[in-house]
């Protein structure tokens, strides 16, 4: 799990504990969560990407004891939902926009975030929502002016 330095430090001083090589794979309880099982991981062989590949070192389940499970990894984007939106076409698990403007395949609907981009920063995010409102104002008419509007002061 990817982690800046001092994220991890202040993690610690929080009293979190880090099991390393660690993978669950059961939570167990009767009617109330009890505990979670895991298994020992060591690192094997370098594979064709370079990284060494966690494996299971067999019999080395134990079970954490835990009245609560907090599942934070993992995150995807649902692509079921997003394919029942009209029109709306997909590229690369993403909703493809026009980039300029936010506008999907469906002209009335707009996007940005994470939901584009797959995954980046809040900032990307903002400057996506800001990009998306000025391209549905584009397509908004332009407002009426009034006889009255034109010579009134604007407060
Ligand atoms: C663990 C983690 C740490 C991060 N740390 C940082 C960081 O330090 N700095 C940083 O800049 N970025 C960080 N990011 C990334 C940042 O959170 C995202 O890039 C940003 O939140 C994307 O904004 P968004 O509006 O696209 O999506 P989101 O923030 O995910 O907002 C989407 C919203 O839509 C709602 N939603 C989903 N489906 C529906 C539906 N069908 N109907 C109605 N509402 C729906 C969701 O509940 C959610 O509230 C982090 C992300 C993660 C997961």
């Amino acid at each position: 799990m990817p982690a800046f330095r001092y994220e991890y430090e202040l993690a610690k001083q929080d009293g979190i504990e880090f099991h390393w090589l660690t993978q669950p794979v059961a939570i167990h309880g009767n009617g109330a969560v009890e505990s979670v099982e895991c298994v020992r991981m060591e690192l094997g062989p370098t594979d064709a990407s370079g990284r060494r590949f966690p494996q299971a070192v067999e019999g080395s389940n134990f079970r954490l004891p835990a009245d609560m499970v907090i599942t934070s990894l993992g995150q995807s984007r649902l692509l079921g939902f997003l394919a029942q939106c009209r029109g709306v076409e997909l590229r690369n698990q993403c909703v493809a926009i026009d980039r300029e403007t936010g506008q999907t395949a469906n002209p009335k609907y707009f996007a940005g975030g994470d939901c584009v981009s797959g995954g980046r920063e809040v900032v990307d995010a903002v400057a996506d929502g800001k990009r998306a409102a000025t391209g549905i104002l584009a397509t908004l008419p332009a407002p009426r002016s009034t006889p009255d509007s034109a010579t009134q002061p604007t407060k």
